[in-house]
């Protein structure tokens, strides 16, 4: 087979330093048993190593031209390709009659990083753990705390789901074409069911929207069409402050405020 020439429109930029493909299986510490998904395996940086210690392994793959390598390479007993956009990706059937839960794994495209991560929260019920090489300034702003320049709607919704933790950054140089931005592994786990107190996630979503639509302005303002002083003053959130100095349990309560 030719060599595959990487696709810029598919944000292709291939791991090839061992010493980072080695730290993200360590990070990993699979079991032969483990239900998991990889997001893009490419030419399979990840997926080989990954292989070694699995029963089995499914992917998501949007490039048919990687799809038929993989195909070719692999067995189908021991790798499922899913051909298609993880954009909208059913996981959910991965998960099916999985004791603990699925495992997603994925050095993402970086072009669709930010949709994908609010596609997947809403798999969070049944998803055991998600480890992903994303931008290091995504991770910044899914890790971020409030009073941060970082801390924006996907910090808010990405922590009011997830437990997230920065694990190490790595260098352009470790892929090959190297993207001219700094990148960084990130584990999200799912919160108990009991700590998620939004009644509608859904308004909890428009809320947080809305505010951090008008990032620069009081809420007084941002959320005027929603709350008004009195009831942003009742809820113990004061009317001049600006969508990011707002705590993630300060947007829950707002939200659950709706009659
Ligand atoms: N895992 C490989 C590695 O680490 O070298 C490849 C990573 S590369 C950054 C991103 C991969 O995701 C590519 O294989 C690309 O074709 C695939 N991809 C891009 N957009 C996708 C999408 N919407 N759905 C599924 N896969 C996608």
């Amino acid at each position: 087979m030719s060599a595959h020439v990487a696709r810029k429109r598919f944000g292709q930029n291939f791991l090839v330093d061992q010493h980072v493909i080695a730290a993200i299986i360590d990070q990993l510490a699979v079991q032969r048993d483990d239900r998991l998904v990889e997001i893009g395996p490419g030419l399979g940086a990840l997926t080989d190593p990954l292989l070694r210690r699995l029963d089995h392994l499914q992917v998501v793959e949007i490039d048919r031209d990687i799809v038929a390598r993989l195909q070719q390479r692999y067995s189908s007993d021991r790798l499922t390709v899913h051909a298609g956009d993880a954009l909208n990706f059913d996981f959910a059937i991965l998960a099916e009659d999985a004791a603990s839960g699925l495992r997603v794994v994925g050095n993402l495209p970086y072009n669709i990083s930010t949709p994908l991560l609010f596609h997947l929260a809403s798999f969070g019920c049944c998803i055991r753990d998600m480890h992903f090489m994303l931008q290091r300034e995504v991770v910044e702003r899914m890790v971020a705390a409030p009073g941060s320049g970082d801390f924006g709607r996907l910090s808010v919704m990405l922590q009011y789901r997830f437990v997230i933790e920065q694990l190490f950054e790595v260098p352009p140089e470790a892929f090959n074409p190297a993207p001219r931005v700094y990148s960084a592994m990130v584990r999200l786990i799912p919160r108990r069911p009991e700590e998620l107190l939004a009644v509608d996630e859904k308004y909890l979503s428009t809320l947080v929207a809305l505010a951090f639509g008008q990032r620069r302005k009081m809420v007084r303002n941002s959320l005027k069409s929603l709350l008004n002083d009195e009831q942003l003053a009742a809820l113990g959130v004061s009317p001049t402050v600006r969508a990011e100095e707002l705590s993630v349990d300060d947007y829950v309560r707002l939200a659950n405020s709706r009659p």
